[in-house]
Formats: C-alpha cells, sequence, structure tokens
C-alpha cells in the first residue's frame, strides 16, 4: 500500500468494506457500537484494537477512513478528525500546551486562529510572542529554551506571503519546540510539510477536501504517539470530533481533489498572465509568477503558487465594489477552495475586524481582491475578471 502514489492513495487509501462488499465507501451514521456480550463490552472499554470502536466521538469507521486517507496524503503516520478547521487549531495547540508554557506565532493568521492565539491561550497562562513570519531573524530572535510550540499558516491570507517551513523547523527544534503548521493555502495535494520539518500539520478540510461547499471539517495530521498520545485525549473528552456524515462527504471529496487543485492552480497562473500589468490594477499576487519575491520558496516548498491569486484594484473600496459586483461567474463569498470561483473583498469582510493601521501592516487595502479559483472553464473564468474590470 505504502508504495502506490497519493493519487491512487486518494481513491483507495484507508477503504474498508463491510460484509456486502460496497463500491463506494459506506457511511457508518451511528453514534455508537453494540457488543456481543458484557464480557466483550468490558473487553472493549479495557482496550479498543484496530476497527473497534465504543463512541462516535471516540472514533467511527467512515471517520477513520477519512482520517487514513488524509493522513496517506499528507504522508503522515496517522491524523484526528475534527468538526471543523477551528476545531483541529484549537486542539492542535490546547492538547499539547499548559500554563506557563511559551509559543511563538506568526502574525498574519486567519482571523480566529488569531483569537485563539491572542485571546485564549494568554487567558490560560500561555505566553504568545508575535512575528513577522517571512522574517526569518524574528523567529529566531523569539524562540526560547522553554518555547513548547512555533505556530503559523504555511501562505498567508490574503496576500500569499510564505513562511519558510524548513528554516523556520530548524529554529524551532534547535530549542526542542513542536512545529504546528496551518497548511490550508497550501493545500494538501501540493504540501511536503512533514519532509520539510512539521511536527503536526493542521487542515480546514472545509476548503479543498470538500471543495465543493457542502460542509465544514479539520484534521490534525503528525506520528502515531503524538495523534493518539496527545491529540486524540484532548479531541475526544473536548467534542471536536468530526461527524461521520461530514467525514463521509469529505472522503468522496478527496477522490477527486488533487484533479480540482490542479486545474484551479493551472487557471490561477492564466489568470496572473492576464492580469499582470493590466491599468486597472495596483499589483498582482501570486507566489507561483516568477516575478513574485518568494518564488524560489514556493517551488521549492510547493513547487507551485498555488490555487489562490489576489489582486489590488487602483481606487479602493469604490473600485473594489464595482469590480465585484459586475463578476457574473465568480459569485462573492468568503470560502475557498470551492469548485466554483469566489471573490472576497478581505478588508470589508474577513478582516473587518482589524484597525486600518493593522490592514495595511498586513498589506491589506482598501481595493485588495482575494480569489479563490474554481475549476470553471479557465477562459471563461478569466474573461469575467477582465469584463468586470471594464466596469472599474
Ligand atoms: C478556513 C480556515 C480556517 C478555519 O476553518 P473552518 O473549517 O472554517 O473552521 C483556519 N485556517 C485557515 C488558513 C483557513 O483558511
Amino acid at each position: 500500500m505504502s508504495d502506490r502514489t497519493k493519487q491512487t492513495n486518494l481513491v483507495h487509501g484507508g477503504t474498508k468494506r463491510s460484509q456486502w462488499n460496497e463500491v463506494s465507501e459506506a457511511i457508518f451514521l451511528t453514534q455508537g457500537f453494540v457488543y456481543e456480550t458484557a464480557e466483550a463490552a468490558e473487553q472493549r472499554f479495557l482496550k479498543t484494537g484496530d476497527d473497534e470502536y465504543i463512541y462516535a466521538r471516540y472514533g467511527n469507521p467512515t471517520v477513520a477512513m477519512f482520517e487514513e486517507r488524509m493522513a496517506l496524503l499528507e504522508g503522515a503516520e496517522d491524523g484526528f478528525a475534527c468538526a471543523s478547521g477551528m476545531a483541529a487549531v484549537n486542539g492542535a495547540l490546547m492538547s499539547m500546551l499548559k500554563a506557563g508554557d511559551h509559543i511563538v506565532s506568526a502574525r498574519a493568521l486567519f482571523g480566529s486562529c488569531l483569537y485563539i492565539t491572542e485571546e485564549i491561550l494568554t487567558r490560560f497562562g500561555v505566553e504568545v510572542t508575535f512575528v513577522d513570519g517571512a522574517d526569518l531573524a524574528q523567529w529566531d530572535a523569539a524562540v526560547r529554551p522553554d518555547t513548547k510550540a512555533v505556530f503559523f499558516e504555511s501562505m498567508s491570507n490574503p496576500t500569499l506571503e510564505l513562511v519558510d517551513i524548513e528554516a523556520v523547523a530548524r529554529i524551532a527544534h534547535k530549542v526542542g519546540a513542536k512545529v504546528i503548521i496551518d497548511n490550508v493555502f497550501s493545500t494538501p495535494v501540493y504540501s511536503k510539510a512533514i519532509a520539510q520539518g512539521a511536527d503536526v500539520v493542521v487542515y480546514s478540510t472545509t476548503k479543498h477536501v470538500d471543495g465543493q461547499g457542502r460542509c465544514l471539517g479539520g484534521v490534525i495530521l503528525g506520528t502515531r504517539d503524538h495523534i493518539r498520545g496527545v491529540v486524540e485525549p484532548y479531541m475526544k473528552h473536548t467534542g471536536g470530533s468530526m461527524s461521520p456524515f461530514n467525514a463521509w462527504v469529505q472522503l468522496k471529496g478527496l477522490e477527486t481533489i488533487a484533479l480540482r487543485v490542479r486545474a484551479q492552480t493551472a487557471t490561477a497562473m492564466a489568470l496572473y498572465e492576464a492580469l499582470e500589468g493590466h491599468e486597472k490594477l495596483e499589483r498582482v499576487i501570486y507566489p507561483g509568477a516568477g516575478s513574485h519575491p518568494q518564488y524560489d520558496l514556493a517551488q521549492r516548498q510547493i513547487g507551485t503558487g498555488g490555487t489562490m491569486i489576489s489582486f489590488e484594484i487602483k481606487g479602493g473600496k469604490d473600485a473594489a465594489f464595482r469590480f465585484l459586483n459586475a463578476l457574473e461567474i465568480a459569485i462573492i463569498s468568503n470560502n475557498l477552495g470551492d469548485t466554483k470561483s469566489i471573490a472576497t473583498h478581505p478588508a470589508t469582510t474577513t478582516h473587518q475586524r482589524l484597525t486600518p493601521e493593522q490592514r495595511s501592516e498586513l498589506g491589506i487595502g482598501d481595493g485588495l481582491i482575494r480569489f479563490s479559483v474554481g475549476i470553471e472553464e479557465t477562459a471563461d473564468v478569466v474573461a469575467d475578471i477582465l469584463a468586470a474590470l471594464e466596469q472599474v
């Protein structure tokens, strides 16, 4: 099994068939499991073996298939599936931290990730030092002998700035800190994060893994010892486990994720080529473009520019709104990694909570558009954006 390629594992990995030998993975929509005898129940509670379950918060056959397929895709030993990406981020951090611990985190974080690091962890006595994730000198200066973990998004939202996983992992491992990465924008298809030094990789599977806007999910990936010894006890007792229904939807999502993500990436590159130098645009940000300051790092880290592209429209909020309202194919929403192209205005939606100063520090101008590329025909998406820019 292990020498199969990722693509084949995405279709077959983790599959366990019931006595009916069904083709499509079964959805075990059950909260619990029957024991043949009282003795069997006693034994099960004493120690659960492979394919032995007690309660869906602890584990479920459909969820286990999803966890195994995700672990195979990431090249991790094991994984724990969570109710949402945020349940996964919270679980990855809270399960291994206690009062008095110190962590270092990149500042450019998804809003809810910032809330956990800035508001929740500190409330429980964890000291958090924030750094500019792209500046290795700041990581170096911030880690201490008592630093338990470093946390960052490998590609930031919405300005698509990369953090060098290998370099930060070297800095963190020198002091014995664990490297925890929120890897959504890099996607599990392109990720080599564990080989590059990550100890724990977290995904919101709501994004590319589902990829069709249906349900929330998340996953925490790492070594078997860490997932079963540290993460699972925290998750199964605090209630953030994934529902079997969502696991089934996203298990099916994994079958097509590589095809979707590659198609999205190809269109993102075509969009960059069509938009670069456009007279209505201040700048176009795409890490797959040779002109991007982190092009070499992007190639080394994920081998591509990914499925997201951001661009700043001249004329601020009014111009950005006129552009958004003129789109005919791309929809205005805030999910990403979806089959449908999605345009977002971060300054007034996902990053509205920040002050104008904080936004400008993160490079989020009033004209900035974050564009999640879908799998529509490339020429149609390009034409849609160019026509909408005409209306600006
Ligand atoms: C969406 C997202 C999350 C949160 O995931 P949910 O599934 O919405 O809980 C966390 N981090 C990043 C980078 C995301 O894009």
